[in-house]
């Protein structure tokens, strides 16, 4: 590697730290440098949509962990805005240029925003999405200020567990979402509706089949009100839009790699790919922005947004980084997530949707405590448990080995009474 140019990470969050901290480890003793557009050190955010919107952790006391001395030049508050892929050179906001033999792009993801466009105008005040630290500082204040009715729009893990905090502040919240239960793009409506009952207990006013449509302000220009599709309305003085993340990736659009909201594309030795399908030069990918083949979908492309494998990738981009060419060695990972919410600790391995088949292995879903195992085609592809995670290690190892759908009969606690189909939406239209 050329002394001069060294390794540029640009990304200051969990994937660009972790990936800085591997490339030490690995023994690169030459120039580094992390380029963040926010303005703080790397932080964790996990907790923002759990302990930071309960009041129970500051928002500024999120930082993660310097776990090797990186002896690296900082860039914050500084987005990078191109990249010059001939030149070997990473253009910043600023107008100054940084120049890399290797480059690891680790822009994660931004929340999915509420559409603008000149027919609806601009958005009224209240209305919050939830990613950045400063997007949970600005969301715990409106909490705190005790709204009269919080609206979540969207019931995927963030909606969820913004959910469970705000009934937990005691503040009235309505989830409004268009499928039948939450968590059915993640885990299906068979298990999603176990969480329909946790809304239900924790009295949460859930709306399945709702589409909000459009938002209206009072004179002071703050929300009041989301009109829905079906015509009625719902009152509210706050707002969470729920609605996933899209990856960061605008700043490569003249770069000339594969990448779009969906992510940069990869080879499975977390390589970006140019636009002809090729390894472009020193570029690696890694954490929430990478979409790379998944061995456990052959010939399908996946970008994750779990914390875990933004650290796995992170090591293993920055393992092939420093290896030589014919030495760049397959990610094989098993994604992995988990969540806290209404007091339940849900754990994931592997990827459930596409499954056809869904079956409580231990417990029952009427307990809220159980773990199900998903299969495709005879296959088994995921696991999730609800407070049962004693067996999901020994599931990730049969989900890894691909076995036969089910598997591991006969275990203790075990009674297979709950089998069905997972019921997953249709896939959105793009
Ligand atoms: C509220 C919340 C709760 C979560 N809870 C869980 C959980 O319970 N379990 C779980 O497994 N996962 C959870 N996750 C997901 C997990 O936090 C992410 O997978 C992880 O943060 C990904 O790390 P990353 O470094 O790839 O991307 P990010 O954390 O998104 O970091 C990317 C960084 O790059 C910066 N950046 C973007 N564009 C540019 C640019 N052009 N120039 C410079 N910098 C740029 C961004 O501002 C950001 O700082 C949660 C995520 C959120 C938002």
């Amino acid at each position: 590697m050329s002394a001069d140019r060294g390794v540029v990470v640009v990304g200051a969050s969990l994937a660009g730290l972790r990936g800085a901290e591997a490339l030490r480890r690995g023994g690169y003793a030459g120039p580094l440098t992390l380029v963040g557009d926010e303005p703080y050190q790397p932080y964790d955010r996990p907790p923002l949509s759990k302990h930071v919107l309960a009041g129970e952790l500051r928002p500024d006391a999120t930082a993660l962990p310097h776990l090797v001395d990186l002896d690296a030049t900082w860039r914050l508050g500084q987005p990078a805005v191109g990249l010059d892929r001939a030149a070997r050179m990473l253009r910043l906001a600023d107008g100054s240029a940084l120049p890399y033999e290797k480059l690891l792009i680790a822009t994660g993801a931004r929340a999915r925003s509420w559409p603008v466009t000149e027919k609806t105008g601009p958005l009224p005040s209240g209305i919050h999405t939830l990613r950045s630290r400063d997007d949970a500082a600005a969301l715990r204040a409106a909490l705190a200020a005790g709204p009269k009715r919080v609206l979540i729009v969207g019931a995927g893990l963030i909606g969820c567990e913004a959910a469970s905090c705000c009934r937990d502040l005691g503040l009235a919240v309505t989830l409004a979402d268009p499928n039948p239960t939450p968590l059915a793009r993640i885990l299906g409506s068979r298990i999603g509706g176990v969480i329909v009952s946790c809304l239900d207990t924790a009295g949460v006013d859930f709306r399945p089949g709702t589409h909000v449509d459009a938002f209206e302000a009072d004179a002071a220009g703050r929300v009041c009100r989301a009109r829905l599709k079906q015509g009625a309305a719902i009152e509210t003085d706050c707002v969470i839009v729920a609605l996933g993340a899209t990856r960061d990736t605008g700043w490569l659009a003249e770069a000339g790699l594969m990448a779009d909201e969906g992510g940069l594309t990869c080879d499975v030795a977390c390589r970006a790919l140019d636009a002809d399908g090729q390894p472009a030069p020193g570029i690696y990918a890694a954490g929430d922005v990478a979409r790379t083949p998944n061995p456990l979908h052959v010939g399908r492309l996946a970008a994750f947004e779990h914390w875990g494998n933004a650290v796995a990738q992170a090591g293993h981009a920055a393992r092939n980084m420093l290896a030589a060419e014919d030495d760049q060695q397959e990610y094989r990972h098993l994604p992995a997530f988990w969540s806290s919410q209404f007091g339940i600790n849900i754990k994931g391995v592997g990827l459930a949707d596409g499954a056809d088949t869904v079956a409580v292995m231990q417990g029952s879903r009427a307990s809220r405590r159980f773990l199900a195992v998903y299969g495709r085609e005879g296959r088994t592809i995921a696991a999730i448990s609800f407070d049962q995670a004693r067996w999901l290690p020994a599931y990730a190892e049969r989900i890894e080995a691909g076995v036969a759908f089910p598997p591991i009969l006969g275990a203790t606690d075990q009674s297979i009474k709950d089998f069905g189909v997972p019921d997953f939406p249709q896939p959105r239209s793009r």
